[in-house]
C-alpha cells in the first residue's frame, strides 16, 4: 500500500533542497508597474490589470515593444552576474515589457504571484513539466488529456529517463494507487476533451499535500473566469492561450501561473526551450483579454442553453455538458464550478459518424475546424481530429462513441445557432 514517503530528506538527494530553502525575497511579477486591480471583479481586471500607459507620451494602452534586445546598464550587468535576469530587460527571449504587461493581467485573473507567456500551449506545458521533473521522476496523469501533452508524456519522458502512469481523471483511488516512490507531479486537466469529465481538484490537491507532490492543472477548457485552480491549492496552472484567453482564433500562445518561486524555476527552462511569446502576440493577447470576462459570460450562457436544446432534441442520443443534471459529475460540477460550466459541449447524434459528417456539412454558422474557445462556434468530430491517434477500440474505451460531435459554442446569438441546427437536422433526417 502507499505510504507517505516524501519528506524533505528525500529531496536532499534531488537537489530540490537548494530551491526550497532559498531565502531570497522575491517580488511578485516581474512588472514595469504592478497594477493588478486585485480588489476588483473579473471584467474590471480584464480591462485594466497589467496595462502600461506610457508616461513619456501619455499614450493610452501598452505599446508593442517590438525589439529583440535592450540597452545594457549597471543594473542589468549586475542582474546578469547574480543570475536574477528575470527582473531586468536584457533580451526578448528573457523578458520584454509587452510580455510583462500581459503576464500581469494573467496573474491578476489567476490570483497568481507570477506568470509567464509562451509561444504556444505546448511550449508552456513542456517547459513547466521539464522544470518540475528530474531524471528518474515519475508523473501521474490521465488518459483523458490533450493529444500533444499525451504524446509528450508517452513518447518523450522515457527518453529523459522519466516515466508516467495514466489513470482515470475522475477516480481518486486509482490516482492515489498510481503514486510511486519517485512520483513528483500530478498532472490533470480541469475539464477534459471531448467528454468533459471534471478532475476533482480538492481531492487531487489533498493527494499532492499528502505525498508532497506538485499539482499541475491544464485549465484551458475552463479558464480562470470559471475556476481559479490556484485558489484551491494547485501549484501551477497552464492554459493554451490559443483558445478562450485569446478567443479570436488568430493567435497561438500559452501561459503558466503560480507562485513566484515555482515560476522562477520554469523561467530558465523557457530560456533553454526557447518558447517565449513574441511582443506582437503579447499585444494581441492583452487586447483580447480586455473582453475576456464579457466573452466567457456569453460562452457559458450560450452553451447551457444550447446543451438544454440538444438534450430535448429527438435526434440527439446523448449530451455531455457539466451544467446538465444528466452529466455523471453534475454534483461536483455544481460545487466546483459554481454555475460556470464553460462553452464546450459534446453530443452523440442518431445514425453515427455518417450522420455526424452530414450534419457538419449542412450547418452554416459553426465552422468545421479543430480548436476551440473562439468568438465563432467551431465544430468537429473527435474520432478523426483530437482522438484520431487512438484505435477504434481505445476510443470506445474512453467513451468516444459512434456519432460523437464536439461543439465549441461561440458568442453568436443563441437563437441563430438553434435555428441553424434545426435547419441542418431537418435536411439530413
Ligand atoms: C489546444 C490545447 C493545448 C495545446 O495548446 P497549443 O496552444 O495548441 O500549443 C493544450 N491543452 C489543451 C487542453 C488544449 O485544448
Amino acid at each position: 500500500m502507499n505510504k507517505v514517503f516524501k519528506g524533505l530528506e528525500d529531496k536532499r538527494e534531488t537537489g530540490d533542497v537548494w530551491f526550497d530553502e532559498l531565502k531570497r525575497t522575491r517580488d511578485i511579477g516581474p512588472a514595469i508597474v504592478s497594477k493588478r486591480y486585485e480588489e476588483f471583479n473579473e471584467s474590471t481586471k480584464s480591462v485594466h490589470a497589467g496595462q502600461y500607459d506610457d508616461p513619456t507620451t501619455n499614450a493610452l494602452g501598452t505599446p508593442i515593444f517590438q525589439c529583440s534586445t535592450f540597452m545594457l546598464n549597471e543594473n542589468t550587468y549586475q542582474a546578469i552576474g547574480e543570475g536574477r535576469g528575470r527582473d531586468e530587460m536584457i533580451y526578448t527571449r528573457y523578458g520584454n515589457p509587452s510580455q510583462w504587461s500581459v503576464q500581469e493581467k494573467l496573474s491578476s485573473l489567476e490570483n497568481a504571484e507570477s506568470s509567464i507567456v509562451f509561444s504556444s500551449g505546448m511550449a508552456a506545458i513542456s517547459s513547466a513539466l521539464l522544470a518540475m521533473l528530474d531524471k528518474g521522476s515519475h508523473i501521474v496523469s490521465s488518459r483523458d488529456i490533450y493529444g500533444g501533452t499525451y504524446n509528450f508524456l508517452y513518447e518523450d519522458l522515457d527518453r529523459y529517463g522519466m516515466s508516467v502512469t495514466f489513470t482515470s481523471p475522475t477516480d481518486i483511488a486509482e490516482i492515489e494507487a498510481a503514486i510511486q516512490e519517485d512520483t513528483k507531479v500530478l498532472y490533470f486537466e480541469g475539464l477534459t476533451n471531448p467528454l468533459l469529465k471534471i478532475a476533482p481538484l480538492e481531492e487531487i490537491v489533498a493527494l499532492g499535500k499528502k505525498y508532497n507532490l506538485r499539482v499541475i492543472i491544464d485549465n484551458t477548457f475552463l479558464t480562470p473566469y470559471n475556476i481559479k485552480p490556484l485558489d484551491l491549492g494547485v501549484d501551477l496552472v497552464v492554459n493554451s492561450a490559443t483558445k478562450y484567453l485569446n478567443g479570436h482564433s488568430d493567435l497561438v500562445g500559452g501561459t503558466v501561473s503560480g507562485s513566484r518561486k515555482l515560476i522562477d524555476r520554469i523561467w530558465p527552462q523557457m530560456l533553454k526551450n526557447g518558447g517565449s511569446m513574441d511582443p506582437h502576440a503579447c499585444f494581441m493577447l492583452e487586447r483580447s483579454l480586455k473582453t475576456f470576462a464579457l466573452r466567457m459570460r456569453t460562452h457559458n450562457a450560450n452553451a447551457l442553453e444550447f446543451a438544454t436544446y440538444l438534450e430535448n432534441h429527438p435526434k440527439i442520443k446523448r449530451v455531455y455538458y457539466p451544467g446538465l443534471a444528466s452529466h455523471d459529475q453534475h454534483e461536483l460540477a455544481k460545487s466546483q464550478l459554481k454555475g460556470k460550466y464553460s462553452g464546450m459541449i459534446s453530443f452523440e447524434i442518431e445514425g453515427g459518424d455518417e450522420m455526424a459528417h452530414l450534419l457538419l456539412k449542412k450547418l452554416h454558422l459553426p465552422k468545421e475546424a479543430t480548436s476551440l474557445g473562439g468568438v465563432e462556434s467551431l465544430i468537429s468530430l473527435p474520432y478523426n481530429t483530437s482522438q484520431a491517434s487512438l484505435t477504434k477500440e481505445q476510443q470506445r474505451e474512453i467513451g468516444i462513441n459512434d456519432g460523437l460531435v464536439r461543439l465549441s459554442v461561440g458568442i453568436e446569438d443563441i437563437e441563430d445557432l438553434i435555428t441553424d441546427f434545426n435547419q441542418a437536422i431537418k435536411q439530413i433526417f
